[in-house]
Formats: structure tokens, C-alpha cells, sequence
């Protein structure tokens, strides 16, 4: 079954402090944490993950956030910069709501050079990952998650891209189309873009070409992978033998509890991943209550309050933080 992936999934990225990461992206960005859980492979760190208000594919950055984790370094066999969705018309709102955070940002304007004509407001995270908010002429339907910090007329609507950055193009283009079925869009200068299904913001990816730039390195403030969605579980097994054909190494199929995984790694160097669409994040507790205590898998439940003991304290959404619900 050739492999047709609708959009992008979600974003890992590795964090600093644990706290300061969800008050910048539960109260700066306004997204909403859908999961507190741990990293399954290393469960004395927390993962987090933040979305809009159920979590949906396509809307999800999660984070390994370690206090002290050193700063990693931005360059080629990376997913370089993030892109959230956002209103044509929020751009200005979102310029002076980050400048009252304290967060400097840079405008890029339509056309200067993107052909898809898209206003962008480029800027940092606290540990320095690269993240950008575009406003995507064609608009975007998804439904944001609406909080008294950033009123849902502005909101982050979701993922709208990822930008990899790769020292040669062939081989990465060959990945996102002959592999994940995307289709090439278009070039300005050295960025090409891709689609993946209809489209529009969720379902797109750059590809930069830098061929002087250093080989990032994966830490603090850069991101680990970028997940791609399948639809269900046999829809992944197919997609997962298609890629054994082919000759990538892909990993087995792996139980995240709110979606299964496999991993690959694409010829420029960034780890990717396709993950499910199901079961999602309501499968362990009540859709109004998400994020708000910390949830393990069942093969991680006996451990929990060694698990727990290990984890810096956390002040999360819920009564004592009713602004973000
Ligand atoms: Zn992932």
C-alpha cells in the first residue's frame, strides 16, 4: 500500500526547566496541555504535550523538558524551525502579546520570500528553539483552544509546518515524496516546499538547503522528531512494510498509549515518525480534565511514586490556575 500521509502529527522537541517550558507554551502561546506523562524510554523526565483543546493530530508540540539539559545546536539533518497557524489578521495582536512577554520576534512580510504569500513572526522559545507563527492566506479551519490569556479569535490554530534543514535536497525530497507521498509545491531559491494531502497549514514541510551550515546537534531547545499521521493501525503496519521494501530502517511498532509509533530516519538526517491517529488523548481521562495530573502507561503504573519522587514538581492547569482552563 503506497504510503499517503494526510499531514504532520505532532513536533518533539527536547526542553529545558519543566516549568518554565508550560508557562511558555500553555500562557505565552496559549495551547493547551492535553497529557502530562513521562518519556516511556526514560521515565524520570516528564513528557508534555500541548495542543488545542482535545489534542487533535496536527495540533500537537510535545516536549522532553530536563532541568540543566545542555543547549543543543541548530543545523542541517534537523527540523529547524516550527511553524504554528494563526488568523491573517492575529499577526499584529501576536506581535505586541510576545513583545509584552518579553519575547523578541522578527516579521517577515508576505511575499518577501514565500510565494504562498504568508505573514510570519519568527522568534525563540526560552531554551532557543526556533519557532515561527504564520498566518496562511487560505485561512484555517481547525478549531483553536480558547483561553482568557489568548482569546480564541487569535489562537494558535495548529502546527503549520516543519523546516528541514539538509546540506543536499535529492535524497530528503525523494524521502517526502516517493516515501511519505507528499507532493513538491514549490521552490524559492534554496527553501522547496511540500504538501501532503490537500494541503495548507498542518500538511506542509520546507526543506531548506544549507550546504555550508554545521550538523545540528540534538539537545535543549532543538527537535528530537517530526511525526507524520496514518489514519489507524493497519494503515501504519502497511505504511511500515512499504518502508521495509523500500530499505529503510524503520523500528517496530511501538505502544505510546495515545498512538502507536514507528521511526525512521530520513536521508538528511531528521528522525521522523509516523503515528496514529487513534487512539488519542482521552483514553486515560475525562476530555475536560486533560493534562491536569500526571498519567502513566499500565506497564509504568507500579512504579509510579518512584516515578513521581523523580519528577520535578509541576504547577499545572486546574483550580489553582483556572486562567488556563
Ligand atoms: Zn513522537
Amino acid at each position: 500500500m503506497p504510503i499517503k500521509t494526510s499531514g504532520l502529527h505532532h513536533v518533539t522537541a527536547i526542553g529545558g526547566d519543566p516549568q518554565r517550558n508550560a508557562d511558555f507554551y500553555l500562557r505565552t502561546l496559549g495551547l493547551r496541555l492535553v497529557k502530562t506523562t513521562v518519556n516511556f524510554d526514560d521515565p524520570g523526565t516528564y513528557h508534555l504535550y500541548y495542543g488545542d483543546g482535545s489534542g487533535k493530530p496536527g495540533s500537537l508540540m510535545t516536549f522532553f523538558p530536563w532541568k540543566g539539559a545542555m543547549p543543543g545546536r541548530l543545523g542541517n539533518g534537523q527540523a529547524t524551525t516550527t511553524s504554528l497557524s494563526v488568523p491573517e489578521t492575529s499577526i499584529g495582536w501576536w506581535k505586541q502579546h510576545l513583545a509584552a512577554s518579553g519575547v523578541e520576534t522578527s516579521q517577515v512580510r508576505d511575499a518577501d520570500n514565500n510565494a504562498d504569500s504568508e505573514d510570519t513572526l519568527t522568534f525563540c522559545d526560552p531554551d532557543g528553539l526556533q519557532l515561527a507563527l504564520v498566518a496562511h492566506p487560505q485561512g484555517d479551519p481547525r478549531d483553536p483552544w480558547d483561553t482568557k490569556l489568548v482569546p480564541a479569535e487569535h489562537a494558535v490554530r495548529g502546527l503549520h509546518s516543519v523546516t528541514l534543514s539538509v546540506s543536499k535536497e535529492d535524497a530528503t525530497a525523494g524521502m517526502l515524496t516517493d516515501g511519505l507521498g507528499l507532493g513538491f509545491s514549490h521552490q524559492d531559491s534554496n527553501r522547496l516546499r511540500f504538501a501532503a494531502g490537500a494541503g495548507g497549514a498542518g500538511a506542509l514541510v520546507d526543506v531548506l538547503v544549507t550546504p555550508d551550515a554545521p550538523n545540528g546537534l540534538v539537545s535543549a531547545g532543538s527537535v528530537h522528531h517530526v511525526a507524520w499521521r496514518a489514519p489507524d493501525e493497519p494503515t501504519q503496519a502497511a505504511w511500515r512494510d512499504e518502508l521495509l521494501d523500500k530499505g529503510v530502517g524503520v523500528t517496530s511498532i511501538l505502544d505510546r498509549q495515545y498512538f502507536r509509533s514507528i521511526y525512521f530516519r530520513e536521508p538528511g538526517g531528521t528522525l521522523l515518525e509516523i503515528a496514529t491517529d487513534e487512539p488519542g488523548f482521552a483514553i486515560d481521562e475525562p476530555l475536560l480534565e486533560l493534562g491536569r495530573a500526571l498519567k502513566l502507561p499500565p506497564w509504568l503504573e507500579p512504579d509510579r511514586d518512584q516515578i513521581q519522587a523523580m519528577l520535578p514538581k509541576l504547577d499545572l492547569p486546574g483550580e489553582n490556575n483556572p486562567e488556563l482552563s
